[in-house]
């Protein structure tokens, strides 16, 4: 199913590219600057098993957006600056905003100096249990668990269930299946307790993946120290805010942030919803964004920004750059807001 949709979506982007569609749609649908959103820099990797292969794109593939967006003369801004031009309506130049997600340690050894190339600014939004080495990256253990086992036995919605994983097709195939099961269990610590037991049974280290993919605090220190790096807080756990009670949901927004102030000792002014899709920030998480103080928060729905977004600070939409999609004919596309617009039935904010 998920193949399916990426090869919808990339026949879309296609599309979109051969009948030139972008060009007539771009005045209407690019709005005043788009928010970038990236997981992992990395170069590419030949292993054919990569369910999470949509989290990461190459560092050429960063270039060449870069390289885009200075040749159409679109600002590369700190997400500061992009605040403060929502604030003052100040829309007489296009902006583009880079933020990458979770804190990954190839985030400064990879993205970073692709950024420096073009003296573009990128924001980081840190975990706090990652940085503190205790995260659970579940997503990634679970990718482990499957590359590794032959078979998977769990129990899915209450029946006892064996997987095949004996090839890569049967590996994406299970692991879509576990991702899926594992993202309608209602609280964070049900996925917790599923994916330590897979881990347990089929001899994957769960705490290793955290210390070896994500910066520690010590090395956060240095990285936030780079005049082109902005740290923003993107909750303690990295659990699905809009599961969780109102007060947990708020802790979990505050005090995130309160550690990232502490160890690098600087304002944290800018948060990113865990996951940020509709289920996992809506209207409640919006208004508690706000009331604690964050400047901007972002999400994950797709779309530009628009001079209306000034309204919607802590509903901030955003345009991944989709390690699944690395085709630099797409650049123009998701410049042009085309895209996202046609993923959105054509409506410009949706902040609901
Ligand atoms: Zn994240």
């Amino acid at each position: 199913m998920k193949q399916f949709r990426n090869n919808v979506i990339r026949a879309g982007l296609g599309a979109l590219y051969f009948t030139g569609a972008h060009h007539l749609l771009r005045p209407i649908f690019s709005g005043v600057g788009t928010i970038f959103m990236l997981h992992h820099v990395r170069p590419r990797r030949d292993a054919e098993f990569q369910p999470n292969r949509h989290l990461e794109v190459a560092p050429d593939f960063l270039r060449a957006m870069l390289s885009h967006l200075r040749s159409r003369g679109i600002d590369i801004v700190t997400i500061d600056e992009m605040h403060q031009r929502l604030i003052e309506r100040n829309f007489s130049r296009r902006f583009a905003c880079f933020t990458l997600d979770d804190g990954y340690r190839d985030n400064r050894d990879f993205a970073l100096p692709v950024m420096r190339e073009f003296d573009a600014p990128l924001n980081v939004f840190v975990v706090s249990d990652f940085a503190e080495g205790t995260g659970k990256l579940w997503w990634i253990a679970l990718e482990m668990v499957v590359a590794r086992a032959s078979s998977i036995e769990a129990m899915i919605a209450d029946v006892a269930t064996r997987l095949d994983t004996s090839a890569p097709a049967a590996k994406q195939a299970a692991f879509d299946r576990l991702h899926d099961w594992l993202r309608t269990l209602p609280g964070e610590h049900d996925i917790q307790r599923e994916i330590a037991a897979l881990c347990a049974r089929h001899g994957v280290d769960e705490l290793a993946i955290c210390r070896e993919l994500c910066m520690s605090w010590d090395e956060l220190r240095l990285f936030a120290d780079d005049p082109l790096v902005t740290i923003g807080a993107h909750s303690i756990t990295h659990c699905n805010l809009a599961r969780q009670a109102e007060d947990i949901a708020s802790h979990e927004m505050a005090i995130g942030r309160a550690r990232i102030e502490s160890a690098l000792q600087r304002p944290v002014v800018h948060l990113a919803y865990p996951y940020g899709d509709k289920i996992a920030a809506g209207a409640r998480e919006f208004a508690l964004a706000r009331a604690a103080g964050f400047k901007t928060a972002v999400t994950t729905r797709p779309g530009m920004i628009f001079p209306e977004s000034a309204d919607h600070l802590t509903a901030l939409p955003r345009v991944s750059l989709n390690g699944n999609y690395q085709d630099t004919r797409i650049l123009p596309v998701l410049t042009s807001g085309a895209a996202t617009a046609m993923w959105n039935g054509f409506r410009r904010i949706d902040a609901a």
